[in-house]
């Protein structure tokens, strides 16, 4: 093993270089500690995590009762693989299914997985329940998605760079504008369309938030057509936008729900899809299913996560601070000819920098956040980011806005 504590920054990033594929391009930061809201550097300077791991640690770095719930279950036993029952899944299904009010959850581990995991169901549902024919149900997915990274998530995918070179893609899906009624609507007319998939916020795209209104009208023209509404909540759900999911925000329950990330408070990677049996159990042993999905110890540590969503009302604080945040940055907006727009909902944010979405403006204003002590990152070039962890304090959230602001105010566009 190498002695991490003799080496820099440069030498680990130059390692990573080196041995490691280039599929990332990361701000360079080398991490080594995380606690709470912060995060601190192989040289010990400390950092206001503003990314949270992309919304999975929602509940901040390291949360001591998710810990102690890792640590006491890793002791015991941590994989039996499904080939057996054991002692954690069946209290976890149940769990999980009163938390968010399903019939049933499938385990499984990451947020592509999930998502996988809801076309598959979406289909057996509608060759089994909806009665179309082999191999012609259509899916509908929303331009501008992102749903992970697999051939089934890419090939939704608009974006050259997930897409390029990776064909022959998934048959079977129709893209429409997002945020467009109308469109849903046209595509709703095949009768071979069998579900649509949406984020309710599009978060990789740069926090696109849908008008008020859209996504329940959307769910209720599915519902007329007998086709599912699929939400994937990886990034969204768990809190982070005041709600405990986004849906909550217009009172109404997708058919299939679909969970990733902040899941086990970035402890492990946990994923679920919750549905009603009517859709669950199309599925028979041995059509679907993973090596880890359900395994003890993520079980475990995902009720311990959302035991912290609740009894720290971290949906309450989401939606406080985000108010604070967004009325700060407003105003920042307003004063500054770097920004055009920020947007959001929750602790879930974006501003928009005055600039063409080539330019190196956002990239390097993360990197003086960066020097004065926050992380975040661009999204598609000019859009900036910001998801901190939602155990923050509004203390913390006035400092960070300090940051942000001194950051935009002494900033020089090259
Ligand atoms: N779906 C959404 C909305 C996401 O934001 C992401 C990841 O950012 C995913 C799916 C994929 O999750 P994972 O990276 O865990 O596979």
């Amino acid at each position: 093993m190498i002695d991490q504590k003799v080496m820099s920054s440069q030498e680990l990033m130059a390692m990573e270089d080196k041995y490691g594929a280039h599929n990332y391009h990361p701000l360079e930061v080398v991490l080594a500690k995380g606690e709470g809201v912060h995060v601190w550097d192989v040289e010990g300077k400390k950092y206001y995590d503003f990314l949270s791991a992309y919304s999975a640690v929602n509940q901040g770095h390291c949360h001591p009762r998710i810990i102690n719930a890792l640590k006491e279950q890793a002791e015991i036993l941590t994989l039996t693989s499904r080939a057996f029952y054991n002692d954690s899944l069946g209290i976890y299904e149940k769990y999980m299914s009163e938390y968010f009010g399903y019939d049933k959850i499938l385990p499984i581990n990451t947020g592509v997985e999930a998502v996988e995991t809801a076309i598959k169901l979406c289909r057996k549902w509608a060759y089994e329940v909806k009665g179309l024919d082999t191999n012609q149900a259509r899916i509908i997915f929303a331009k501008g998605n992102f749903h992970g990274r697999t051939l089934g998530a890419i090939s939704a995918s608009m974006d050259p760079d997930a897409r390029k070179g990776f064909g022959p893609y998934v048959p079977g899906y129709d893209l429409i504008d997002y945020n467009d009624l109308d469109a849903l609507a046209r595509a709703l007319e095949d009768p071979n369309v069998a579900g649509f998939m949406v984020e309710p916020i599009q978060g990789e795209a740069g926090v696109y938030v849908p008008d008020d209104g859209y996504l329940k009208k959307a769910a209720e023209m599915c519902k007329a057509r007998n086709v599912l509404f699929i939400a994937d909540e990886v990034q969204t759900g768990i809190a982070r936008t005041g709600k405990l999911i986004c849906c909550d925000h217009e009172g109404f329950k997708p058919d299939i729900l679909v969970l990733g990330k902040a899941l086990s408070g970035g402890v492990l990677p946990v994923s679920a899809v919750l549905a009603r049996d009517e859709i669950m159990l199309t599925i028979k042993p041995g059509e679907h299913g993973s090596t880890f999905g359900g395994n003890p110890l993520a079980c475990k540590v995902a009720m311990a996560a959302l035991d912290v969503v609740k009894d720290e009302k971290l949906a309450e604080n989401a939606e406080r601070l985000g108010k604070i945040f967004r009325a700060r940055m407003g105003k920042l907006v307003d004063n500054s000819d770097l920004l055009t727009l920020v947007r959001g909902k929750g602790l879930l944010n974006a501003i928009v920098i005055n600039d063409t979405p080539e330019s190196k403006t956002a990239w390097n204003i993360c990197l003086s956040l960066r020097d004065n002590g926050l992380l975040a990152k661009p999204t598609h070039g000019n859009i900036i980011r910001f998801a901190p962890p939602l155990v923050m304090t509004e203390e913390q959230l006035n400092e960070c806005c300090e940051i942000i602001e001194k950051t935009i105010y002494e900033f020089k566009v090259d």
